[in-house]
């Protein structure tokens, strides 16, 4: 008997949506994380460290889901090139399962799980380090309120790879995260450029049915209108999220968008430590076109894209109607993060609204720390910000004097041990090289595990109610 609730859905879309792989063998497996809390949303709690291996290392599939993993077929626009060469190169689609809290179908997707059809020169591998990498992003952004893709497993393979922007050899992995869906703006992108529009009225259908089941009427006729509105206010809170937990992508293409708008596929990521605009997370990202503050337009740029090729399934006036949800919801979900953020309570839009923009203008005055403002400000406590003398000179007076016109939330947990803390935990590019350093070094977890459960703690601390 199975705790798992297993479907195959993906499937239904047919054949010209995936190509059926296999998962490379490794010479070894080695457990190196393991998401508990993910596993017991989806019933996988239960399996043997044995079995784990087996299902997530060696990919033996999951009984009830599917037989054989699918190799995801996209386009998408890389720093705005159109590139019908993607699709998975190094992941696929490995199983799904019912999320057991609220039915949610979720998917189990492989990162340097092996070539497929879409690796082009690349080896289909993850280095050890970019699984940890990816580890951490997803751990401390939900610890911090963004929708995010979970990492559910990581294991090292055994291999050596080599990386250019990695001291190589470097050690592989294999990950496995969980996620609200593989759909991307670039799976439409795809279609569209292939002609194919009945297949993508189909996935307009799947993505409505499964994603958006609120949404969901078979008869309706305005089904592309519908769920792009409905990506575009996802896609617009995503983004409004990472701007209040300091958080840059870096890497915005078209492929990395989820028609559910949860954030996913970490690569060269990076929190802000001060708040500066123009800071870019990736090397490559030369003219910082995804750099922290170009984050919101670069999201309305891909969302654009993704009305384009709607057209031939949608009214021109409904589409662009629908598009134009993006900036109000973008507005709303950045004031309404800020205020779970601070555990304050609302005070009507306008007044909230002169809020965001003193706290930013603050942060960026001050070049105080992003994260520890936050931290500090917890529940507009003046006692407890006043722990630093940070925020006693008159410049900080006029924020000092909207903030503590703030109410803390019954639930803003001010009374959590996390609070107590002298500094908050934070993932800066020092920090994440302290955790890895290590591991590199002589094959020491024991920081990363501290750190992942000082993360726990924080997302306890932050989580309402
Ligand atoms: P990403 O930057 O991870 O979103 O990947 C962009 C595209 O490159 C996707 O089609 C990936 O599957 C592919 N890709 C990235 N790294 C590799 C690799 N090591 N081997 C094969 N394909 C890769
Ligand atoms: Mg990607």
């Amino acid at each position: 008997m199975t705790a798992w609730r297993p479907r195959r859905t993906h499937e239904d879309l047919g054949d010209v949506f995936f190509d059926r792989v296999a998962a490379a063998r490794f010479p070894q497996l080695t457990l190196r994380y393991r998401n508990v809390r993910a596993a017991a949303s989806v019933g996988l709690d239960g399996l043997s460290d044995a079995d784990w291996l087996r299902h997530f290392g060696a990919f033996e599939p999951l009984p009830g889901s599917l037989d054989v993993p699918l190799a995801l077929r996209y386009h998408g626009h890389q720093f705005q090139n159109y590139n019908p060469d993607l699709g998975d190169g190094r992941g696929f689609l490995f199983a799904q399962l019912e999320d057991l809290k609220n039915g949610r179908l979720l998917d189990l997707g492989t990162k340097g799980s092996g070539r497929t059809p879409w690796s082009r020169g690349g080896d289909g591998r993850l280095t050890l380090k970019g699984g940890v990498r990816e580890v951490l992003a997803t751990s401390m952004l939900e610890a911090l309120g963004v929708n995010t893709s979970k990492s559910l497993s990581l294991i090292e393979t055994g291999e050596e790879l080599e990386r250019h922007d990695e001291p190589s050899p470097t050690r592989g992995s294999v990950l496995v995260r969980l996620s609200h869906s593989h759909i991307r703006i670039g799976t439409f992108q795809r279609l569209d450029a292939l002609g194919e529009t009945e297949a993508m009225a189909r996935l307009v259908d799947h993505a409505l049915k499964h994603y958006y089941p609120a949404l969901w009427d078979d008869a309706a006729t305005d089904k592309a209108e519908r769920l792009l509105g409905a990506v575009a206010e996802s896609v617009a809170e995503t983004g409004a999220r990472w701007i209040a937990a300091g958080f840059v992508h870096g890497v915005l293409n078209t492929d990395n968008i989820n028609i559910t708008g949860e954030s996913f596929d970490y690569g060269p990521w990076r929190f802000l430590p001060t708040y500066d605009p123009a800071f870019t997370a990736a090397y490559f990202d030369q003219s910082g076109l995804y750099a922290f503050s170009r984050q919101p337009d670069a999201l309305a740029w891909t969302l654009t894209r993704f009305a384009e090729v709607l057209l031939p399934l949608g009214d021109h006036a409904g589409l662009e109607a629908a598009l134009n949800r993006f900036w109000p919801a973008f507005q709303r979900g950045l004031r309404l993060a800020l205020l779970d953020r601070l555990g304050i309570e609302s005070q009507g839009d306008e007044t909230d609204m002169a809020l965001v923009e003193d706290v930013f203008r603050f942060l960026y005055q001050s070049q105080m720390g992003y994260e520890r403002f936050f931290f500090d400000w917890r529940g507009a406590d003046a006692a407890r910000a006043d722990r630093t003398s940070a925020y006693l000179g008159a410049e900080f007076a006029p924020l000092r004097a909207a903030l503590t016109s703030y109410r803390a939330r019954p639930d803003a947990r001010l009374d959590h041990a996390y609070f107590a803390r002298s500094a908050p935990r934070t993932m800066l590019i020092e920090d994440m090289e302290a955790l890895w350093a290590p591991i590199a070094e002589r094959d020491d977890w024991t920081a990363f595990h501290a750190a992942l459960d000082e993360i726990e703690m924080m997302r306890q601390a932050y989580s309402a109610g």
